[in-house]
């Protein structure tokens, strides 16, 4: 069996692909691909990625097929999510209660989610109800945002801000709020162009008490004009670089957890280590996989705990990916969350 799928990389180099899928044998899954989201890491990878095309789209909502004949956990015609890295479930770690330790993980092998099919194991499966697949495949990067948020342990009525406003700085947003922070800040790039403009407006929809410009505002001075012990907690969903605003403005104790990447060689910071030791401050970084929160993010999406209609702006299939990729790296469109439907 043959699927069209989405390839890419720097200067945005997206190329379109047919390839033969993996036989559904006994163990496997063919799911046609209904949502996926263009995350972060896509965007990365037509921006900056340097060597071979990397398979672009990980964040999948589809359905079942065509099951292989010892596959009892999903059958044609469920709905479900595609899991990017699951558990093995059968390693050390996974048996003592550890997953998130797993090293033994299954991947989607090189196939891109921004396709029309995948051939997917059936323990790579979550299923749903309840829930359209575009919202749907809003599960792996509210998952990504949970774990950051879990990972900060904020306290009740704690300050909290968020550095980096796209879709999953302002899930973390949101969810900071709902974990019982009572004040939350969050930052982004200057509203000169449409998609910054887009990204400040659902902040405060979602309810954000204050919003950072930077460039044109300093992160120090509005949080620490407000907090002159600094923030409680800070999330960082930005490029590394910015850590060094979190430094400056978390309070002595605080909790830095963070995720931003960057892969065109800005991935080093300078930290000072003998100013967390005094400051008795912890940098956590937050990693996502495998997908341990998928079934608790299904579900905060299914009761609009977070609300997926304030995230996504835009859906696209394969004629226009070229132009949505072009109109967010180059903020020319006021687009917050984009999602491929390959099969619309
Ligand atoms: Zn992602
Ligand atoms: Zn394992």
């Amino acid at each position: 069996m043959k699927s069209r799928g989405l390839y890419g990389r720097k200067f945005l180099d997206i190329q379109e692909r047919i390839t033969e899928l993996a036989p559904i044998d006994e163990d496997h899954v063919l799911v046609k691909i209904h949502a996926c989201g263009v995350c972060g890491t896509d965007v990365n990878f037509v921006r900056d990625w340097e060597e071979d095309y990397m398979p672009l789209g990980h964040e999948i909502a589809g359905e079942v097929i065509e099951v292989g004949k010892n596959v009892r956990s999903v059958k044609p015609g469920d709905k479900v999510i595609v899991e990017d890295c699951t558990m093995c479930g059968i390693c050390v770690d996974c048996k003592s209660g550890h997953p998130e330790l797993c090293r033994n993980m299954y991947d989607m092998q090189g196939q891109p989610g921004m396709g029309e099919y995948m051939s997917v194991r059936f323990n790579s499966l979550d299923r749903f109800e309840g829930l359209d697949y575009v919202s749907a495949c809003l599960t792996e990067p509210l998952a990504v945002a949970l774990t950051s948020v879990q990972l900060a342990e904020i306290p009740f009525g704690a300050s909290v801000a968020i550095l980096g406003n796209g879709p999953l700085g302002l899930m973390a947003a949101r969810l900071a709020r709902v974990r019982g922070a009572s004040f939350v800040a969050i930052t982004g790039l200057p509203k000169d162009n449409e998609r910054e403009r887009a990204r400040f407006f659902a902040a405060e929809k979602i309810g954000c008490d204050l919003m950072i410009e930077v460039g044109k505002q300093s992160v120090e001075d509005e949080l620490l004009s407000r907090f002159p012990k600094g923030i409680d907690r800070v999330i960082v969903s930005s490029p590394p670089e910015s850590i060094y605003d979190a430094l400056k403005v978390i309070r002595f104790g605080g909790i830095i957890t963070f995720f931003g990447l960057h892969f065109g060689g800005k991935s080093t910071i300078n930290v000072d280590i003998n100013d967390l030791i005094f400051r008795k401050i912890t940098l956590r970084p937050a990693f996502a996989e495998p997908a341990i929160n998928f079934p608790v993010s299904m579900k905060l999406l299914r009761e609009k705990v977070v609300d997926p209609e304030l995230l996504i702006t835009h859906t696209f299939s394969f004629g226009s990916a070229l132009d949505v990729f072009r109109g967010i790296v180059e903020g020319s469109q006021p687009i917050v969350k984009a999602v491929m439907t390959p099969n619309a």
